[in-house]
């Protein structure tokens, strides 16, 4: 009889982190998942707490208790997801940010090293600050302003991949750092800041929904599901040490994201310009060669990942006969 894997999951009751606590254990894995709750929310993992291989701690990873009180577990494999998110959330957790990126990494580590646990660490694309350079490869060093508005996040992150590269040279722990971009899917709170479920909550509130800026800026969001096969590869061929950016190829404006949700719903979209309340990132475009290069492509496209999540915000959609917008050819997509 194989043995089940033992599976550490930092940040596991967040958005990204529920969404692979509930694949890992379809998958048969026995699933530790630790969150202090501070943008996670217990909801998400609700489900999961019924299965007997689920295990949830609310527990902080920067707690000087962390690596004792883990330590017997004979952890197989560690996905550390674990940090406060959300552009907003940015000022008023400055702090817990950047002490979960480095004391609470650096604890995370030490577990995966003691345990000769093969570990994932998820940066982030914000590594790049705004960039300058585009599609954004793994070794372009970025555009990022110490001291600046985002900086508790983006050298937080960068923080957090230098220890984790530290610790896979001086110690050879089987340690891979993905940057992920952004993602959406089922799963997010409605009550997340991040684009796409701030966009549908004020659809069906009835509201305008904002852009920040002129809606020039461009993203290429990735689904969840994608974004959980490519951690996989990660965890499974990916080599210790290395980068690999994680992300979604259809670059689209923010102004074309909100024209493609219109015309994804009969219910009125009408648009509200407001200057952001911090400093934006004008565009942001992975190249995804070194992932692909393991094996993985992402499936699903951001019309496809939409139609799905609409109704369980509450946003109605058309009858498939009446979906008259595809993906913009314009858009290019990069490998
Ligand atoms: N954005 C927007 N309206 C919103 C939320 C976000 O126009 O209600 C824009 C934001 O300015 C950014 C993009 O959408 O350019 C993506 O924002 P998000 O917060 O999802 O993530 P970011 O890429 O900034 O980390």
């Amino acid at each position: 009889m194989l043995t089940k894997k033992r599976i550490m999951v930092t940040g596991g009751a967040g958005f990204v982190g529920s969404n692979l606590c509930r694949y890992l254990l379809e998958k048969g894995s026995i699933v530790d998942c630790v969150d202090n709750l501070i943008t996670g929310r217990r909801e998400s993992i609700s489900a999961l707490e019924e299965n007997e291989s689920f295990q949830f701690f609310e527990t902080d990873i920067s707690d000087p208790d962390f690596v004792s009180m883990f330590k017997e577990n004979n952890y197989d494999e560690v996905l550390h997801l674990a940090c406060p998110t959300g552009v907003p959330n940015i000022a008023p957790m400055a702090e817990e940010m950047l002490v979960t990126c480095s004391t609470g990494t650096d604890n995370v580590l030490k577990l995966a090293h003691n345990n000769n646990a093969k570990l994932v660490y998820t940066s982030s694309a914000e590594v790049y600050g705004d960039p300058e350079v585009f599609p954004q490869t793994e070794c372009y060093n970025g555009n990022v302003d110490p001291v600046g508005p985002r900086s508790a996040y983006e050298e937080g992150k960068r923080f957090s991949e230098s220890l984790v590269s530290m610790y896979a040279k001086k110690y050879q722990v089987p340690a891979r750092i993905v940057r992920l971009f952004n993602t959406f899917g089922t799963g997010m709170s409605p009550d997340d800041t991040r684009v796409i479920p701030q966009f549908l909550k004020q659809i069906r509130l009835g509201q305008k929904i904002t852009i920040y800026g002129d809606g020039n800026q461009n993203r290429a969001h990735m689904h969840v599901n994608d974004l959980i096969q490519a951690l996989m590869l990660v965890m499974e061929k990916g080599t210790p040490g290395e980068v690999y950016n994680i992300g979604g190829s259809t670059q689209m404006t923010i102004r074309e994201l909100a024209e493609l949700i219109d015309s994804l719903t009969p219910m009125p979209v009408d648009i509200e310009y407001r200057p952001h309340f911090i400093e934006d990132h004008g565009g942001r475009l992975p190249d995804t060669t070194k992932v692909r290069k393991l094996g993985w492509a992402p499936c699903i496209s951001t019309t496809e990942g939409l139609l799905e999540m609409m109704p369980n915000y509450g946003v109605m959609t058309h009858e498939p006969d009446l979906l008259l917008f595809e993906e913009s050819p314009k858009i290019q997509g990069v490998s």
